[in-house]
């Protein structure tokens, strides 16, 4: 699996930023499944939450933050969905750490 997110994070690829401070980094997925389909990054590379120790405890936390501050910004705070894939079998093609938040129309069920 390539990381192209640690690419991002570099500036070596571009993105559609929505938003970033010193370890966190937001931009518009490339291919939108919904309206508003942003993925939420930590700059620090940790493959998925599998990887995740004590030590991010407090990222993931602002992570969690800084997701529902998008939500609200982009205006779909009355209902978005948070996932991250974790793993082959969750279907994971990225292999650095990112929530997909994603909202603006009715979300199907997960499965
Ligand atoms: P995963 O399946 O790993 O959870 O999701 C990876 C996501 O990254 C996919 O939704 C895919 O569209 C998005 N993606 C892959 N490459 C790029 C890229 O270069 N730029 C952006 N903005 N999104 C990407």
């Amino acid at each position: 699996m390539k990381n192209v997110f640690e690419e991002i994070v570099k500036g070596k690829i571009p993105c559609d930023k929505v938003f970033e401070n010193e370890r966190i980094l937001a931009f518009r997925d490339i291919a939108p499944q919904a309206p508003v389909h942003i993925l939420i990054i930590p700059k620090k590379t940790i493959k998925n939450i599998e990887e995740m120790t004590e030590q991010d405890i407090p990222l993931l936390g602002e992570m969690l933050f800084v997701a529902k501050q998008i939500a609200e910004k982009e205006g779909v705070s009355e209902g978005f969905r948070l996932i991250t894939n974790t793993g082959p079998d969750s279907g994971q093609l990225v292999p650095h750490l990112h929530f997909h938040l994603m909202g603006g129309r009715r979300l199907g069920s997960l499965g």
